[in-house]
């Protein structure tokens, strides 16, 4: 049995008695984070990087890098980048993705 199959009163009910951090589950959670860490107004300026020449936009030493912010997904916060290694960041499946895609 599933809760979909509960009559929608008992259902409102059930939802209405639980706590709304329980409602989102963590995989939502985790979307939604990512989607603010790609939205410049959370993660801050888009970041580029093209492996060819490991060109990087902002570079390290250039302003920018403290505004940004990248989704953990252990704590479930926003981070700067101190927070986590560098080369980690540039790696492919970590890299943030362009506001486009
Ligand atoms: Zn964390």
């Amino acid at each position: 049995m599933s809760l979909d199959s509960l009559p929608t009163e008992l259902l409102c009910n059930i939802l209405c008695r639980l706590d709304p951090i329980g409602l989102i589950s963590r995989r939502h959670f985790v979307e939604r984070l990512l989607a603010l860490e790609a939205d410049p107004r959370h993660g801050g300026p888009p970041l580029s990087f093209r492996s060819r020449d490991n060109h990087l936009d902002p570079g390290t030493s250039e302003s920018g890098w403290d505004a940004m912010r990248w989704a953990c997904t252990q704590c479930m916060r926003l981070r700067p980048h101190t927070a986590f290694g560098n080369h980690a960041l540039l790696r492919l499946r970590y890299r943030k993705p362009r506001r486009e895609s």
